[in-house]
């Protein structure tokens, strides 16, 4: 695989799993020092480690809650100390909790705002004021940032409205942050999946009806693979988009390409 991540530091939050997992592993085989940030599951984040070294590559799991301003500011500083600084941040870790607008608790909602929303704000203020430490770093920009958001940005889903509400709301404060620091030469975008398998929509695609229901919604005719989605963070990290900031790059199958309008308007 072609290094073009060579000698940049890598942080990527909620990467033990699904498609953080993919992106850290991707990052790495570009050449990427990785770390895989995590907030339970150890024994998952110690695997995904071993796998990345005994493919060549460098990494290490550090375990922060992103939605805690002390612990990823803790996170950060472990970082420096290990890796020097920061080249890329993949702003991953998020979290879905159903429920109509009628039923649901304060407490749902502030968990949803705070792991997707604020986590993203804390993580990419950490990121940021180090990129403007950064001087002749491996890569043409001081830093970039990407963000993985969701089709939910734009598409609207009944009873997750606290989770569509994230991903809407990252879009315009990534752009509004890639505005401000553009001429820092530091590049913010973010990725949005659509239907991706992982652990996070099991219920779906373990169940023949619900795959049915999904695949009528999904032009291109598959789920999405973790792999499609970090070819993408791969890019965007990459020099060969070193003119793209403010953007968000759909990884979709054609989700938003309002599917029933196949079959006639
Ligand atoms: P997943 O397999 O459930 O993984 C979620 C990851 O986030 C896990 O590594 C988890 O770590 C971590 N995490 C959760 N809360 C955290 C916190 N407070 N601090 C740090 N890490 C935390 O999910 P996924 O499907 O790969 O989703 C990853 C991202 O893609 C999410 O932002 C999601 O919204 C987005 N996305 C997914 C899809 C899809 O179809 N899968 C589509 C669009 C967008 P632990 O396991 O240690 O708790």
């Amino acid at each position: 695989m072609e290094k073009r991540l060579n000698g940049q530091k890598a942080l990527v939050t909620g990467a033990n799993s699904g498609i953080g997992a993919a992106i850290a592993q991707r990052l790495a085989a570009e050449g990427a020092e990785v770390v895989i940030n995590f907030l339970f599951n150890d024994s998952a984040t110690d695997e995904l480690v071993k796998k990345i070294e005994a493919g060549g590559g460098k990494a290490m799991g550090i375990k922060a809650d992103v939605s805690n301003e002390e612990q990823v500011d803790a996170m950060f500083k472990q970082m420096f100390k290990a890796y020097g600084t920061i080249d890329i941040l993949v702003n991953n870790a998020g979290i879905e909790i159903h429920n109509l607008l009628e039923n649901m608790t304060k407490a749902e909602w502030d968990k949803v705002i705070a792991v997707n929303l604020t986590g993203n704000f804390l993580c990419s203020r950490s990121a940021i004021r180090q990129f403007l430490q950064n001087e002749n770093r491996p890569s043409k920009a001081r830093g970039k940032i990407v963000n993985i958001s969701s089709v939910h940005q734009v598409i609207m889903w009944a009873g997750f409205s606290s989770y569509c509400a994230t991903k809407a709301g990252i879009n315009l404060f990534a752009q509004s942050v890639a505005q401000e620091y553009a001429e820092k030469k530091i590049r913010i975008n973010s990725v949005a999946p659509g239907a991706i398998k992982t652990p996070i929509n099991q219920n779906v695609w373990s169940d023949p009806k619900g795959m049915a229901d999904l695949m009528t919604k999904m032009p291109y005719g598959r789920m999405g693979e973790v792999e499609d989605v970090a070819a993408a963070v791969a890019f965007l990290s990459s020099d060969e988009a070193d003119y793209i900031t403010g953007t968000t790059l759909y990884v979709d199958g054609g989700m938003c390409l309002y599917p029933e309008f196949r079959f006639g308007g």
